[in-house]
């Protein structure tokens, strides 16, 4: 079978495949280690859906949160473990590569997927060196997949994240183990500041439709933090999409993971645990599909089952949590930082004790959602 895309969802899904028994490609059309733009952040759930050979290289613990509303009101909380680790993803992405490539997947890289198509026996992938044929093909090619699009999947939500990195060096005690969360101004924006020891990331992400609001919004926050001095190493930007509750997991012999198949948790936009995760989970029912017995549907269909079960519930409660937020940012700025339970919470979340699903059904939570919602 084939998986193409080489990131957190295509690599732990061929590590899957070839674990479940399937002689497994991986297609990726940049050279590894490659960049992409993301704040490299992993939560609990992150840290648990990694394999256990995975060279981790870890740039920075983060044991304090620090918050503004719009720059206004800074608040700082502290955990006696770590909330968050943060990554490099080129660094992230290579070294899952290199534990596929451990359990005998074959990597090809510089290898862009242009077109696919599939009949009832096999899938063809055109590439610009030439057809690839498979049994089976995972897509998790990103936010702008081509095979998405064959598979036609559908997304609701489209977000536009901008990126700067900072060389903070000579200022890097400033920010040991601390992020910054700054609550935007922008309708369901937020913004962030990552330290990964000599460089700093510093983002932004909201609603697609008016970059230059969004670019101002991330001016602004690097403005209010005082890092306007620093010089930037990289400026780059991304879309995020979210899925609508019915798109397509798969089509015939192509199911789709992470990014690819509009799998985030709509409120932080935080996606390589979904990535990880659907990956795991389309690697082994794709290896089923492509060495096992029966219709190919049965083992496509049980995928979108388990996808939905977990990572469905959290994209829901993610959702509602987002139309809370895009209410009353003060508000939630207020609960997280000042009151206990809306620290506790937050940490339970980031640490992977909790979700947001299973938050959102104690009653008093949902209770207070729905006032703030209002
Ligand atoms: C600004 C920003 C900040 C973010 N910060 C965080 C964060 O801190 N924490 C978090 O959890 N999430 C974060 N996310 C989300 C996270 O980056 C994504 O959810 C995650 O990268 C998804 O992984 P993936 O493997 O699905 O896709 P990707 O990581 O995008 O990997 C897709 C791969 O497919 C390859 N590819 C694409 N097209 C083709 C093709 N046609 N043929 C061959 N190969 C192809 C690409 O080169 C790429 O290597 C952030 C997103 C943005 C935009």
């Amino acid at each position: 079978m084939v998986v193409v895309g080489a990131g957190p969802a295509g690599a732990s899904a061929a590590r899957s495949a070839a674990e479940n028994g399937a002689r497994t490609l991986l297609l990726e059309r940049a050279e590894l280690p490659r960049y992409k733009t993301c704040g490299g952040g992993l939560i609990g759930p992150s840290l648990g859906a990694l394999p256990d050979d995975l060279a981790l290289k870890v740039r920075a613990d983060i044991t304090s949160i620090s918050s503004t509303h719009a720059g206004q009101r800074f608040r700082s909380r502290s955990h006696s473990e770590p909330v968050l680790k943060l990554v490099y993803r080129d660094e992230f992405d290579a070294a899952l590569v290199d534990t596929a490539r451990a359990r005998g997947v074959v990597v090809r890289e510089r290898t862009l997927v242009r077109e696919v198509e599939q009949d009832a026996d096999e899938v063809v992938l055109q590439t610009g060196d030439g057809p690839v044929r498979a049994r089976v093909v995972v897509g998790a090619d990103g936010s702008a997949s081509r095979l998405a699009a064959h598979v036609g999947v559908e997304c609701d939500q489209v977000d536009l994240g901008l990126e700067v990195e900072l060389d903070v060096a000579g200022r890097e005690e400033d920010w040991a183990g601390r992020v910054h969360l700054d609550w935007g101004p922008l309708p369901g924006s937020y913004g962030w500041v990552f330290p990964k020891g000599d460089a700093l990331t510093v983002g932004v992400i909201s609603a697609k439709g008016d970059g230059a609001a969004t670019r101002a919004y991330l001016d602004d926050l690097v403005r209010w933090l005082d890092l306007a001095d620093l010089p930037v190493l990289r400026s780059s930007g991304h879309l995020t999409r979210c899925r609508t509750e019915s798109s397509p997991l798969a089509r015939g012999r192509v199911l789709v993971a992470g990014d690819a198949a509009g799998l985030l948790e709509p409120w932080t936009r935080e996606g390589i645990s979904f990535a990880l995760r659907s990956g795991v989970l389309a690697g082994r029912f794709a290896a089923s599909a492509a060495v096992g017995s029966g219709p190919v549907e049965r083992h496509t269909a049980e995928y979108a089952r388990e996808v939905d079960r977990d990572l469905g519930a959290e994209m829901r409660a993610g959702r509602v949590l987002l139309r809370a937020f895009e209410k009353r940012p003060g508000v939630v700025h207020g609960l997280l930082s000042r009151t206990r339970p809306g620290w506790r919470a937050f940490v339970d979340i980031t640490s992977g004790r909790s979700t947001l699903a299973r938050k959102l059904r104690h009653r008093a939570v949902r209770l207070a959602v729905r006032a703030i919602s209002r």
